[in-house]
Formats: structure tokens, sequence, C-alpha cells
């Protein structure tokens, strides 16, 4: 059944915090949906990429609850794809930080056991503390 969302102050808020962060005019979205048919990482998703984009434009900051932008592998795949050019790796990456700045670590050093951080690639680990981390 359709939902009547009434956007509110807030609601612009937060998505001018994410174009801004992100460069992005998520306005533009069209909704045609062809960055969710070709993502290659959309069946780990719980929420697809332009309803991630849809989300955005509405303001709804519960978008942050969902695990999409941290399965976004910047793989660009959808940016050559998408009809408006949009990057929508540069839209994870700007949830992602608003995300981290509220000092929220998605992982913990602590958790790393010394025989996993022997076996785990250095660059896997850079590149993931970069990413996950505040
Ligand atoms: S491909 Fe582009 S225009 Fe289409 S839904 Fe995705 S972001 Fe929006
Ligand atoms: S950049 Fe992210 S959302 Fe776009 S296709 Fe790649 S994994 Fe999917």
């Amino acid at each position: 059944m359709a939902q009547i969302i009434k956007l509110k102050d807030k609601d612009t808020d937060f998505l001018e915090k994410i174009m801004e962060l992100s460069g992005e005019q998520i306005t533009l979205c069209e909704q045609c949906g062809t960055c969710s048919a070709g993502c290659p990482f959309v069946s780990e998703m719980d929420i697809n990429p332009s309803q991630i984009m849809r989300l955005v434009m509405l303001g709804q900051e519960s978008v942050m609850d969902s695990k999409t932008m941290w399965i976004c592998a910047s793989c660009f795949t959808c940016t050559v794809r998408c009809p408006r050019k949009l990057d929508l790796s540069k839209v994870s990456e700007a949830l992602r930080q608003v995300t981290l700045r509220g000092a929220i670590d998605e992982i913990d050093i602590k958790e790393i056991s010394d025989e996993e951080a022997l076996k785990l690639p250095t660059i896997a680990v850079v590149g993931s503390f970069r990413k996950f981390t505040g």
C-alpha cells in the first residue's frame, strides 16, 4: 500500500547534507531502477540502490539504518549506466561519513584476533579501517 510522506524542514536538511557531502544532485534521480538492476551486490543489500536514492530524496534519515551503504563496493557499475549520470558510490560514501561522524565505528580493532590479523591482507585491513571507522 502506498505511504504518504509529508516533508518537514529536517527532512530537507538531511537531503541537502547528503547532496553537499556527495556532490551529487540526488533530486535528478528519475527512479528508473537501472542502478539496482545492474548492481553486482544488490542481493546482499536490504534496500536496493534506487530505493536509497528515493529515501534520501525524501529526507528519510531511517535510510541510515540500512546496511546497503556498507555493502556498496564503489564499483561504479551503476554510475556508468545511470541516465542522469549520478554516482551512487558517492552517495553511499556520504551516508557512511554521516554515520561515522557520530563516532560509530563499524569495526572494533580489539575484536580482531592476532591469528586473524596475520592472515588478513594488509591492504584489506587499511581499506576497511578507512571505510568503516570514524
Ligand atoms: S540509475 Fe540513476 S536515475 Fe535511475 S534510479 Fe538509479 S540513480 Fe536514479
Ligand atoms: S557503486 Fe555501489 S551501488 Fe553502484 S553498482 Fe557498485 S556496489 Fe552497487
